[in-house]
């Protein structure tokens, strides 16, 4: 799916980003503990017409095999080998190199691009040079490899044209695991039989803003038990997001009481034998150039500015700050630029 020339660095040890799976109990437990689903179906405005497009299409187009089953409502799905193996997939054949992290670019004076990355796995800095650049960090994580940067009137012009974009809601995520306990999953919403089966509940505005069962979504025969996944409110993750966890990602004494109380609470279940936490600094942008919902509107002004700023600085910044913070709206948004000879 990814042209053969463009070469990818990552921090990360594995690819993905914020659609991130972990794996416990030698691979026999999953969690999605960023993005949970996605919508198969997104829209482009562009000159003045509205085109539809699938993410279904898209991948078979481009030859991604990728097992999805529906969730939530008909319009939703997932991997059923986890969300990150829709990068895993996307990225089949193309080579990443993992743990590399970006610190500072430099031009030099043929207008090539010298980025220095820190190589986590070999602990030493590494040079590598391009005519082109694509970033698509989180916008303050770019700001600080600019400004780690040799002064750059390019830097400064994307420093301006970025700030209005540059807002994040936080997320606290929980991950809870029974050996031998299953809750009553008739209670709560919770839908088991139905066409698709519901095991997911959103409750936007609320402190426990969404739960997944996610022994129902990644079923294993083999194991008796249950795991919950917990992603809270943005103002509930904005006012506990210091003291969340520990170093080895358990909670924090006074959390750990807060969630074993809240657990018995609704779900009347008994401490859970395992607890982890996560937090996301950057989950989602909050005023994506492109529209938080509905088509990409790639008529606007806004977008023709971002286009000029590319062409002219040889940086090309993409993320969910562009497009909005939906995959579909990523992938599918990539896949119209690139079929258009924007990208
Ligand atoms: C908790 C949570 C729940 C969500 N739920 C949903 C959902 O259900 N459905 C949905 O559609 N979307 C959801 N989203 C949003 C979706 O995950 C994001 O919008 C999308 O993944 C953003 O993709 P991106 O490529 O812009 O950024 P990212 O996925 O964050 O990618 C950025 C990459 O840059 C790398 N990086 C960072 N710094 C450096 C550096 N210095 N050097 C090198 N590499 C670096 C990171 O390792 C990462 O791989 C959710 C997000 C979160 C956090």
């Amino acid at each position: 799916m990814m042209k053969p020339e463009i070469r990818i660095f990552d921090k990360a040890r594995k690819p993905g980003g914020r659609v991130s799976t972990k794996e416990i109990f030698d691979g026999e437990v999953r969690f999605d503990i960023g993005a949970t689903m996605f919508r198969y179906k997104m829209d482009v405005q562009w000159s003045g017409k509205l085109s539809n497009y699938n993410l279904f299409e898209i991948w078979e187009t481009n030859g991604v095999r990728i097992d999805t089953k529906p969730i939530y409502d008909e319009h939703h799905h997932y991997p059923v080998s986890g969300m990150e193996s829709i990068a895993k997939s996307m990225l089949k054949d193309h080579p990443v190199h993992q743990s590399m992290t970006l610190k500072s670019i430099h031009e030099t004076q043929n207008n090539i691009w010298n980025c220095e990355f820190y190589s986590n796995q070999d602990k030493r800095s590494e040079f590598m040079t391009s005519e082109q650049l694509i970033l698509t960090l989180p916008i303050p994580q770019i700001l600080d490899i600019f400004s780690n940067s040799q002064e750059n009137p390019k830097f400064e012009r994307w420093n301006q044209f970025l700030k209005p974009y540059n807002d994040y809601r936080k997320t606290l995520v929980c991950l809870c695991s029974w050996k031998n306990w299953t809750p009553n999953i008739n209670s709560n919403g919770y839908k088991p039989n139905e066409k698709i089966p519901l095991s997911t509940l959103l409750k936007r505005g609320e402190d426990w803003e969404y739960m997944s069962w996610e022994h129902i979504k990644y079923p294993n025969p083999s194991l008796k038990g249950a795991n919950l996944l917990v992603q809270f409110s943005a103002m509930f993750s904005e006012t506990h997001f210091e003291y969340w966890m520990d170093t080895s990602k358990k909670p924090t004494p006074e959390y750990k009481e807060m969630l074993v109380d809240g657990l018995f609470e609704i779900w009347n279940s008994p401490p859970p034998d395992e607890i982890w936490n996560h937090r996301w600094k950057y989950a989602q942008a909050q005023m994506p150039l492109l529209g938080k919902e509905g088509a990409l509107l790639l008529d606007s002004e806004e977008f023709l500015e971002w286009k000029n700023l590319c062409k002219e600085t040889g940086i090309m910044i993409l993320g969910d700050w562009l497009f909005g913070s939906k995959i579909e709206r990523i992938i599918g948004g990539v896949h119209f630029l690139i079929h258009n000879q924007i990208l």
